[in-house]
């Protein structure tokens, strides 16, 4: 445990990054196999589960799916060591006092921040922490394309003069995924790392005045919050430089927009490093340092696209959600668990040459496409990114939420920088100009509010920029076509 058993892991991550599609699909079946013989010897709930397979030999699509009421309804039974019981680490939680403290002084427990039915409760050991630190530190953009003896002379660096600035600005204090990574970093990371975590909560004036105030080599948020940052660094007022060695920009938890990428090429000259995960394996997939297409990593997890109906989806199309088997956490066995996100793997290799294979660019979610009255008969599934694009040049404009109030009608709030008159004037022609040209002009009325700030969204803390409030519509047909690359 502890140190050696991180760096051993870290140079064998990296060492799979040189391997070949064949080697990486040993590696997961056995991982796999250690998966079910845990999850059976070890949780009533799988051993009832799988009582008529043969573990030894079934191929994954053989087992059955499990969704999350399930997963919550016999969490007791569900893990695999008997010290769980989900009520009592429910009432641990909710003690703030055991913020930062891991439960029985030895696992990580949080709720997920989802927006439909209870929350699920997730719980790692400390091995599996180890499992996604190592993992975030060997596919990261840099080392990817460094000899062994470069990262042994930046860590010598680190150790002796300087150490690495790792800046996060998340939604803090809580039981939220992208904290608890930055949270239980292993002790002796502090020895290398100098992280400081802001709160995405505070005033966005107040984040920029800390931030220039400091130095980074890394900065890790979410593609919204990376969204204002680079404004404000545009507009002059945030001065945050990346430095070498290492420099890069983390995006994390929600889907990166090619406006945000493009607002924060433009701040920084540098592309973002894109993850991909969810609270019950933290990272399924990353970009590599080409930053084109993310990699699963398919030594750490299985990840089956599906549709509505949990029918497989083949490569090149966008499914309905995922079926997501966690390789490495063997305290919480998540077994083709069912969760609502919305990809699809592509069929064009990345130049890299990784042997894991690439996801489709991310869209949105489900809940970010508008669907608006077709003349006629129907509906037509609109991203809103479509026509909102424009709008992140606007370095007049603090924040942003766009909403759909009606069926065929959204609301436009913003946060002007400052009193001047002329920014309305401004957000309503790029505005109009975005609908014009994606023709919706005629079909969508639009209306602007100003207002002096955007509430975060209640469950998660996060900034949501894109709400439905009449959602997907009930008559919509399952027959509505997918979108594909
Ligand atoms: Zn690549």
């Amino acid at each position: 445990m502890g140190l050696p058993r991180v760096i051993s892991l870290i140079f064998s991550l990296l060492h799979s990054n040189q391997s070949t599609p064949e080697k990486i699909a040993l590696i997961q079946e056995k991982r796999f196999r250690r998966l079910l013989r845990t999850a059976v010897a070890k949780s009533p709930f799988y051993r009832d589960l799988y009582r008529n397979i043969d573990i030894e030999t079934c191929r994954l699509a053989d087992l059955p799916v499990v969704d999350k009421p399930t997963m919550m309804a016999h969490f007791d039974d569900f893990v695999t060591d008997r010290c769980l019981k989900k009520a009592q680490i429910s009432r641990w939680l909710e003690d703030k006092n055991n913020l930062g403290k891991m439960y029985l002084g030895k696992f990580v427990a949080f709720h997920t921040s989802g927006t439909t039915g209870e929350n699920a409760l997730v719980v790692y050991d400390r091995r599996a922490l180890d499992f996604v630190h190592a993992a975030m530190i060997s596919r990261h953009a840099q080392p990817e394309q460094m000899t062994v003896l470069e990262i042994l002379g930046i860590l010598l660096k680190a150790l002796f003069i300087k150490r690495l600035g790792l800046t996060a600005v998340l939604m803090t204090g809580g039981p939220y995924p992208g904290y608890t990574i930055a949270a239980y970093l292993p002790p002796f990371c502090q020895l290398f790392v100098k992280d400081e975590i802001h709160s995405l909560l505070e005033p966005v004036p107040k984040i920029v005045e800390k931030l220039n105030g400091s130095y980074c080599n890394e900065l890790y948020s979410y593609p919204t919050m990376l969204d204002i940052l680079a404004r404000e660094q545009l507009a002059g007022r945030l001065k945050l430089k990346i430095e070498q060695p290492l420099a890069t920009i983390v995006s994390a938890s929600e889907p990166l927009t090619e406006t945000t990428k493009h607002l924060v090429q433009k701040a920084w000259g540098m592309k973002i490093q894109d993850t991909y995960g969810s609270s019950e394996c933290f990272l399924m997939a990353r970009s590599c340092g080409k930053f084109e297409r993310m990699h699963v990593m398919t030594d750490l997890c299985c990840i089956e696209i599906v549709d509505r109906q949990g029918r497989p989806v083949p490569d090149g199309k966008t499914g309905d959600k995922i079926l997501l088997t966690n390789l490495f956490n063997l305290t919480q066995p998540f077994i083709r668990y069912e969760v609502s996100d919305v990809t699809g793997y592509s069929t064009e290799p990345c130049s890299c040459g990784q042997p894991f294979p690439t996801l489709l660019p991310v869209e949105g979610r489900t809940d970010d496409i508008f669907y608006i009255d077709r003349p006629g008969a129907g509906y037509d599934a609109v991203h809103p990114y479509l026509f909102l694009g424009p709008i992140v040049e606007l370095t007049q404009v603090r924040e942003y939420q766009l909403v759909q109030t009606g069926r065929n009608e959204v609301t436009f709030s913003y946060v002007p920088v400052d009193s001047g008159a002329e920014v309305e004037n401004k957000v309503r022609k790029v505005l109009e100009d975005g609908l014009r040209k994606a023709g919706l002009i005629n079909r969508i009325t639009l209306k602007t509010l100003r207002v002096e700030n955007i509430p975060r969204d209640n469950r998660s803390g996060k900034i949501r920029q894109i709400i439905s409030r009449v959602g997907v519509p009930a008559d919509l047909d399952d027959d509505f076509p997918r979108h594909q690359s």
